[in-house]
Formats: C-alpha cells, structure tokens, sequence
C-alpha cells in the first residue's frame, strides 16, 4: 500500500516536472521571438490528473525557474497559499473548461499583433490563402480564409472573459486581445507552439504586405 503511494506521488511529480520543462522552453521560445517583452504573457499546461501549471504573476518569461511556474485548480486558485497566479489565468482556464482535450495555452504580446488589432476597425482580422493556415484546427488547405477574433481590451479579466466565451468555438486561430496580444491553445505543448508561430507568421506577413502597400507609403 505504502509502495502504492509512493510510487503515485513520483508519477505525479514527475508529470509536474515535465510541465514545468515545458512553460521553461515555450518562454525561451517565445522570447527569441520577441513575443514576451517585459513581464508580458503567460504559459500554462494541464497535466493528466486535471492541475494546472501557470506562470507566475511578473517576471520574465524568457528566464523562468522552476519557482516561476505555480499550480492552480481549474478555477484559476493557486494550490499553495501566498502563490499569485497573473491576472490573466481566468482566460487560461476558460480555454481548459470549455475544451476538454487541450492541453496547453499561450499568451504573447507580439508587435504584429498589437499594431494590426489596433489599426483594423473590424472585429476580426481575415487571414486568407496562406500555406501556413494548414496549421491550424481542421485546416486542409491554403484555399481558406480564417477569422481570428478581436476583443477591446479590458483590465476586468472577468468581463473579458465573458466576451470572449461567445466566440470560443469558432476560433480556429485562436483569438487577439485589441492593443495587447493573442490567446493560442493546443492538445499539447507542441501543437499550441506550432500553431502559436503559425499565428505569429501570418500576422507578421499581414504586417509586412501593409508596409508595402500605397496607401502606407503615402503613394
Ligand atoms: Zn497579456
């Protein structure tokens, strides 16, 4: 019995370990990028037992430690008391309770994002006959166009919340916050990554094909 026990708690210890590795590397990731200036983002993953790892409140997600990733239940409340989980944790959890199978979630800050949500008055941005498109959730081919969502920007997590669940399952994308970053999720650590820098890619493009355009260049 005791052995049982025993071996349980390693297993789970180990499943931690392994999440905490990976919010490690996605931050890395992510800064290399330049998606995480500052304290900006969060990273976040469900283990099998339904915990959920998440970035600490502040700090730099290019240079996280172990102590820089907390566990939380899927209510968004810490498990250790005197842990602070980002603000930002409830949209995490939205994204776990509405999906069942997902099983990581990224938030960045990147400059494509940030300038294209902010210069666009639609609620969404189009991305349409891009290669990388086949990233994404249920994506065959480049002959497509996908929405990704616009939400304005609120520091009241719970009212943006409640926006962004009305949207939820029509995102193939992912979704961006106006002015501030995107919202991408997967099955896994790698899949939400691909699909993370899919998004990324294709912003930067829609970025680079405005600064080429006559209009931008005063023509
Ligand atoms: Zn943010």
């Amino acid at each position: 019995m005791t052995e049982q026990l025993i071996s349980v708690s390693s297993a789970q210890d180990g499943a931690w370990k392994t999440a905490v590795t990976q919010i490690i590397r996605a931050g890395e990731r992510m800064d290399q990028r330049g998606w995480v200036p500052a304290t900006a983002g969060n990273i976040s993953v469900r283990l099998a037992d339904g915990r959920i790892a998440v970035t600490r409140s502040g700090g730099h997600k290019g240079f996280l430690t172990p102590e820089g990733v907390i566990e939380i239940d899927l209510t968004g409340n810490p498990l250790l008391p005197g842990d602070r989980p980002s603000a930002e944790t409830l949209l995490h959890c939205q994204i776990y309770a509405h999906f069942p199978h997902t099983g990581a979630v990224l938030h960045g800050h990147s400059i494509a994002a940030t300038v294209l949500s902010m210069r666009t008055k639609e609620r969404a941005l189009y991305l349409a006959d891009y290669e990388v498109l086949k990233v994404f959730e249920g994506q065959s081919t480049h002959a497509t166009r996908v929405a990704v969502p616009i939400f304005s920007n609120d520091q009241d997590i719970a009212r943006l919340a409640r926006s962004v669940s009305l949207f939820l399952d029509e995102m193939k994308a992912g979704y961006i916050i106006q002015g501030h970053g995107v919202y991408v999720w997967g099955p896994d650590m790698d899949t939400a990554l691909a699909r993370l820098e899919g998004l990324e890619f294709l912003l930067a493009c829609e970025l680079e094909r405005l600064k080429l355009s006559p209009s931008f260049q005063g023509m």
